[in-house]
């Protein structure tokens, strides 16, 4: 054995399958150390005045490293739980514990980045060892057909040099039995939503699903949609729905948090496609984590610019700062049935589907020209699978300073209302208040033109819905 104890340090990879770090170690170590650290930074308010981690996530986040302990358990092992700054306390317990090593999986972003650069550091000068791991994605790094700095810009081309000239690798077996050392210290108390200043969210029953964090828990979702519901096979025909448990495979709460490994989908949709069908649609499930990893590396790639107003490209600042307007789209208050749908859903739930996503984004972008960094930061609060680098690289593609080859992604949020909520079930569901309007023909609003819906767009709210929809119901 390499060396006697190490610290395993979780983070946004909280499962026991398919875990690079977790398995290293067990191949290495004679003792192993499995610690998660609550970074109250994690939980700050932003400029806007909502919280980074609000209450929907937060929840998922406790329930997922509670499922994390128990599953270290059956593994004969232990969880140490704390709270504070990671490169403080994973450093204080890797050196009382004696530790040689503390191994943990790499991530990307700046914030994340200094964490683990400073961990690191402080590591080392006490004389313990590190080792990143690099497992978030389908395609690893190292697999790449070219270098990150080198990464195409436009998907596409990422797409097919990866399938071309990629290679993914196998899942990681268990770990098997980890021997966890006899610390003689407590192993920490799991924080409740109270101890972040947070209320238990409402269970909402028009919601599309339980998202109930944990490894056990996205493992049983990919269960049910694949293989007891046999939904993989329509996949790419029910995507772009919004209502229900199964128009897409709602992996995406238990990948953001690493409780489900995208390797083992993969690996599952190859067995699917033995045991059950292969068609356009098993494949584009992979597409779309293909999608996933494209995004994580540009972020690599690219660093702290996407966060940045002008993004990857070097555009001007003619972005609006109206924080009335911007709180009408955030509650869903502008008028626009196909907005505020979405945007009740999100805030009722933490989700909102795909269609839903490019649709909001693109209205407060595009119609209401609000800086798109203040809609991004509003969805990492809000949203259950807030992932840093689809979120931000999603937001920068509709606002038009991400790596989107076509000039303007412009949505028509009438029309596409008009082809994705044919019958208005969605609005309706939303906004039950459009079903006892006398006369309301939620056709009619749709038929609207853009430019109307533009020169409205700056006086947005009031009674509901929009005066300008209810004069053309009228009319
Ligand atoms: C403005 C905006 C913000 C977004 N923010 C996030 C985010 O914070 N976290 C997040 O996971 N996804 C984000 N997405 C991408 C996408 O909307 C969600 O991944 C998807 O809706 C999740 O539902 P699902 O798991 O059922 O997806 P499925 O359709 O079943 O797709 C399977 C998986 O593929 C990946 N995927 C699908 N579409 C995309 C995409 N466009 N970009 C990156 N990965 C994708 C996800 O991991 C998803 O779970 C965002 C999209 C937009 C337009």
């Amino acid at each position: 054995m390499k060396y006697k104890r190490v610290v395993v340090w979780f983070r946004n990879d909280l499962r026991v399958h398919d875990h690079a770090p977790l398995f290293a170690a067990a191949q290495n170590a004679k003792e192993i150390i499995p610690v998660y650290c609550f970074d109250p930074r994690m939980f700050s308010l932003e400029e806007i005045g909502f919280a980074k981690t609000g209450i929907h996530r937060t929840k998922f986040l406790i329930e997922a490293v509670e499922n994390l302990r128990e599953n270290l358990k059956n593994l004969g092992s232990e969880l140490i739980i704390c709270q504070g700054k990671p490169e403080e306390e994973v450093l204080r317990i890797a050196e009382v514990s004696e530790a040689n090593a503390v191994f943990f999986s790499e991530e990307v972003t700046p914030e994340e980045k200094l964490v683990e650069e400073s961990l690191e550091q402080n590591l080392w000068k006490k004389g313990i060892k590190t080792e990143g791991f690099w497992q978030s994605t389908l395609y690893h790094l190292e697999d790449l057909p070219f270098p990150v700095s080198q990464v195409p810009e436009v998907f596409t081309q990422f797409r097919k040099e990866c399938e071309k000239y990629g290679k993914i690798r196998e899942t990681y077996p268990n770990p098997g039995t980890l021997k966890f050392p006899d610390l003689n210290r407590d192993k920490g108390e799991l924080p409740d939503m109270k101890y972040f200043g947070l209320e238990e969210p409402e269970p909402d029953p028009r919601r599309v699903l339980v998202f109930k964090g944990g490894e056990e828990e996205g493992l049983r979702r990919l269960q049910t949609y694949f293989w007891e519901n046999n939904c993989l096979k329509d996949y790419k025909q029910t995507r772009n729905g919004l209502l229900g448990a199964d128009y897409s495979s709602k992996f995406s709460a238990w990948l953001a948090l690493g409780c489900l490994s995208p390797r083992y989908i993969y690996e599952e949709v190859k067995r699917y496609e033995k045991e059950v069908k292969k068609n356009q649609s098993t494949y584009w499930l992979i597409f779309e984590l293909i999608w996933r990893d494209y995004f994580r590396f540009i972020a690599k790639k690219h660093g702290s610019k996407i966060f940045q107003l002008q993004g990857i490209k070097n555009d001007v600042d003619n972005w609006k700062r109206d924080e009335s307007l911007f709180w009408k789209w955030a509650n869903g208050e502008t008028g626009i049935p196909f907005v505020d749908a979405n945007m009740r859903e999100l805030n009722a739930t933490g989700f909102m589907s795909n269609r839903g996503r490019q649709n909001v984004a693109s209205f407060l972008v595009n119609d209401l020209e609000i800086d798109w960094r203040w809609g991004a930061a509003y969805f990492e609060s809000m949203l259950i699978d807030y992932d840093v680098c689809s979120n931000w690289g999603n937001w920068m593609y509709v606002a038009g300073v991400g790596n989107d080859p076509r000039e303007n992604r412009y949505f028509n949020i009438l029309r596409q209302g008009q082809n994705y909520d044919k019958k208005g079930d969605y609005v309706r569901t939303w906004i039950p208040e459009l079903a006892t309007i006398p006369g309301f023909d939620i056709h009619i609003p749709w038929d609207l033109s853009t430019s109307l819906l533009k020169s409205c767009g700056v006086s947005l709210g009031g009674s509901y819905p929009h005066p300008m929809v209810r004069f053309k119901v009228y009319l």
